[in-house]
């Protein structure tokens, strides 16, 4: 029986948003806590954007060093043997990547204008994998971007071809949230039986469904005797009207009515970090979580209703369908209403120690499972102070807002990672 793995692209679809994005250090963070929930992989960003490299090496050294482990870290390109050499020239040790071409006649006609066959997409392809695989990359995915308008043959013959090369996987996009539960699960179904290799379902919410899809997709590939690998972003963050939410999607594999026993995660998330992780991405991309978000909105627990509110408090699963415990909430959450410190570019060094003396209080109270990789910080002596303070600075020119603890942390104890995180250099 297949199994349902997590691919979180909150890095890569989330931050290629309009009008939204994150500082690398707030991209670094989103990894840790998906790594820290669970998730399989993190598609963490773009191997052929310049800026992204520092970042990305940055990333992969923290998993060479077992901080980002055991979750992958898998790079997004163009399905060309060129952006293939892109990105094992910038980034020499990426080890995953997922190749990304348009397969419907719509894209096809409509971006190449007439200048490639749907044969050429094939052949282009082809190539984008064998050259990945002459650079031993450790997992290969192919894309076809705009899927649910590709015709079913020419996805087949797509996916065979792919497959044949040694790609691993094959992502099917619902790019334009076209697809409804009903038509995904018959079309991956039919896939995961005729290509016979997993299916990674990449859902939109256009028309409101990018969870439902994701869901009824991988329940497709399952039945059709494959894996099924979904793509999610923190708070449903993505491009338009965004992507299948992750909490959202987490919470309806064990907790569905159809999926409840069958249709299972093949490695098991932690969804007590779902609580810490949403209010972080809600921060950094400067999006309030929706009242009514499932899971962690401020409604999803609440009742007011008198037969709502009498059910409830006599036994809760009169009208809820899982604790808010389990979700990682019901601790309460502080806000100073008085005199406040905060991190800022034009920080000086007093401020900063009151900050960090602060934080040394509060863990002092935290157990060492809820510390995770955060121990306890104390400088050895006024010039390391004085250095963590300068990166600092520099994370708050990219942030453009106070740090959050964690960041603060990150930044005292891996002062190396945090430097390269906050180096960019153009012109070079
Ligand atoms: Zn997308």
């Amino acid at each position: 029986m297949g199994k349902i793995y997590i691919v979180d692209v909150t890095n890569r679809d989330g931050v290629q948003t309009a009008k939204l994005g994150l500082s690398k250090l707030e991209k670094t963070m989103i990894n840790i806590y998906l790594n820290e929930m669970g998730v399989f992989q993190s598609e963490f960003g773009f191997p052929t954007t310049k800026h992204e490299s520092n970042y990305l090496q940055a990333n992969l050294e923290l998993t060479e060093t077992g901080v980002l482990q055991p979750i992958r870290l898998g790079g997004w390109i163009r399905a060309t043997a060129e952006d293939v050499e892109t990105s094992f020239k910038l980034v020499p040790k990426i080890k995953h990547l997922n190749l990304s071409v348009s397969t419907s006649d719509q894209m096809i006609q409509g971006k190449f204008q007439g200048r490639k066959t749907k044969d050429d997409i094939v052949q282009m392809m082809v190539d984008a994998v064998d050259a990945a695989r002459s650079h031993r990359a450790e997992s290969i995915g192919v894309n076809a971007e705009d899927a649910s308008r590709t015709d079913l043959d020419f996805l087949i013959k797509f996916a065979s071809a792919a497959k044949s090369h040694g790609a691993d996987r094959f992502r099917y996009c619902d790019t334009l949230g076209y697809d409804d539960p009903f038509t995904i699960y018959e079309t991956v179904k039919a896939l995961a039986k005729n290509v016979a290799m997993p299916i990674e379902i990449h859902c939109h919410g256009d028309l409101g469904m990018a969870v439902a899809t994701s869901i009824a997709g991988a329940k497709g590939s399952i039945d059709g005797g494959q894996d099924a690998y979904i793509n999610t972003t923190v708070n449903g963050i993505g491009e338009r009207a965004g992507n299948a939410d992750l909490v959202a999607t987490v919470l309806a594999t064990p907790k569905s009515k159809g999926f409840t026993k069958k249709y299972q995660l093949g490695k098991p998330i932690d969804l007590s970090k779902s609580w810490k992780i949403a209010n972080f991405a809600s921060y950094a991309f400067g999006v309030p979580i929706p009242i009514n978000q499932p899971g962690v909105g401020a409604n999803a627990f609440a009742h007011a209703s008198g037969i709502h509110a009498d059910g409830v408090l006599k036994d809760p699963q009169n009208y809820e369908l899982y604790d808010y415990a389990e979700l990682g909430r019901g601790e309460a959450v502080t806000v100073e209403t008085g005199r406040e410190i905060c991190s800022g570019e034009y920080g000086g060094i007093s401020g900063f120690r009151h900050l960090m003396k602060k934080i040394e209080e509060k863990i002092g109270g935290r157990t060492e499972e809820e510390l995770g990789d955060m121990v306890e910080i104390s400088f050895a002596n006024a010039e390391e102070a004085e250095k963590i303070l300068e990166l600092v600075r520099y994370a708050n020119v990219c942030a453009q807002k106070p740090l959050v603890e964690d960041e603060l942390l990150f930044i005292a104890k891996y002062p190396d990672i945090a430097r390269k995180l906050l180096t960019l250099t153009p012109l070079t």
